[in-house]
């Protein structure tokens, strides 16, 4: 048995099944440099998913690899929250006046998990209320209370959960009863909907709304421009705080603004984030209003929230981000994929859509026969594309979507070689299947 098949033999043996691996024949990545991995047989790839959009400005760049050197040549890779933390203090600030949020506070936690748990821990706590809102086709992370606000049952088929939630609709709109409805007619009905489930199934007193402004896991599916500000109205009116998880769209990402929720005109009482901060180590948070964040009084800290070496990675990430304005990369590469995916798609009776804003798209695969989800499809162009040298992501809500979120330092030449790839494997993968 081969060194790898032995790896892929003890993982299966000491891992839970759930933790499903990419790919007919899993790799082992073992090196990264720039926007390229390496795998374990020597092969090279060009990254549209790093990690889960953990490494978004690449590997092994040395403005961060430097810091967390720095910092590890201090001695310090712990203390704890209850001293002072320099890099602690700085993040927070930037990321409390990037917010948007008035009076911003920030709490460091270690995923983004954590950060949507504290999140709703500290609206409940201020609402003294369990029943939330959430949308249909969400993810939200793996915690009791997390699932219980994701609506998404492939990852979680719990019939129960310590929150009382009441799931709206948004990214769903090809539910046959939307058909043909414009923007601004599917935002009243929306809206109308959310009036209509907070008089009759709640007893009023909502704690929070936790939505993605673009939905990760549920296939990057999004709900239009200004229905979370139309939401936030009704919101307001009950006193009903919003969350907005960007633990997927912070950052730039999304090319038209730093956060995601910016599409939508309007700030929200609580943001998320991580993924991405800590360039592939682990920093997740929360940024809220400094009285809502200062109600919480119950809780003390996060042991790990918020390290020294987290931090140091965190602060040196974001510098680079905003130093070389990625967020405007991300719109201009994001652009020039999108635009030739959507040519591409003319020709390509598998593609049902290819949606995305800036470094944030997928395709959505169906059976060209009959028009409905078909997995196997999407399996096939992530097999196509790691030949050719591409690693892509996953998800949607019947598993038909294939994601990419390339780092944000992508470059001209990355996203046109990736473009080529893409339109290859899906010129490939249709016709096998038509
Ligand atoms: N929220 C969103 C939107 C996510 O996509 C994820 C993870 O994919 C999470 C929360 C959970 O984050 P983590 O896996 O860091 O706990």
């Amino acid at each position: 048995m081969s060194e790898h098949a032995n790896l892929l033999r003890r993982h299966q043996a000491v891992m839970p099944s759930w933790m499903a691996l990419n790919y007919s024949e899993p790799i082992e990545i073992v090196g990264g440099k720039g926007n390229r991995v390496t795998d374990a047989e020597g092969r090279s790839y060009l990254d549209f998913f790093i990690g889960i959009l953990t490494n978004m400005i690449g590997y092994d760049v040395p403005e961060v690899r430097e810091a967390v050197e720095r910092q590890l040549a201090t001695g310090v890779v712990h203390t704890s929250t209850a001293y002072l933390l320099r890099g602690q203090v700085e993040l927070a600030e930037k990321i409390a006046r990037l917010s948007g949020i008035p009076d911003a506070k920030v709490f460091f936690t270690n995923s983004g998990t954590e950060a949507n748990e504290t999140a709703l821990l500290l609206a409940a706590y201020a609402r003294r209320s369990d029943q939330v809102l959430a949308m249909r086709q969400s993810y939200h992370g793996r915690s009791f209370g997390t699932i219980g606000v994701t609506g998404n049952r492939a990852w979680s088929n719990l019939s129960y959960s310590p929150l009382n939630t009441h799931f709206l609709h948004g990214a769903d709109r090809q539910l046959p009863q939307f058909a043909g409805l414009g923007d601004d007619e599917y935002i009243d009905v929306c809206v109308a909907d959310l009036k209509h489930v907070l008089a009759t199934a709640t007893s009023g007193d909502v704690a929070a709304l936790i939505a993605e402004p673009i939905q990760g896991v549920g296939g990057f599916t999004a709900a239009p421009d200004g229905l979370f500000a139309a939401y936030k109205e009704v919101l307001d009116e009950h006193g009903i705080l919003f969350i907005s998880d960007e633990v997927q769209t912070g950052w730039g990402r999304t090319g038209a603004s730093f956060f995601g929720i910016g599409a939508h005109g309007v700030t929200p009482d609580i943001m998320t984030f991580a993924k991405g901060l800590g360039n592939g180590f682990a920093v997740g948070g929360v940024v809220a209003r400094g009285e809502l964040m200062d109600g919480l009084h119950a809780v003390g800290l996060a042991t790990f929230g918020g390290n020294p070496v987290s931090m140091a990675a965190a602060n040196a990430t974001l510098d680079y981000v905003l130093d070389h304005d990625l967020q405007a990369n991300a719109a201009k590469q994001g652009e020039t994929i999108i635009s030739g995916l959507r040519a591409a798609a003319e020709r390509l009776a598998i593609v049902k859509e290819v949606r995305g804003r800036g470094l944030m798209f997928a395709v959505e695969l169906a059976d060209p026969a009959s028009g409905k989800p078909h997995p196997p499809l999407a399996a096939a162009l992530m097999e196509a594309c790691k030949e050719r040298g591409l690693l892509v992501g996953k998800g949607g809500l019947y598993g038909n979507v294939v994601r990419m979120a390339p780092p944000l330092t992508l470059t001209d030449a990355e996203a046109a070689e990736g473009l080529a790839i893409l339109t290859d494997s899906l010129e490939t993968v249709n016709e096998a299947y038509t």
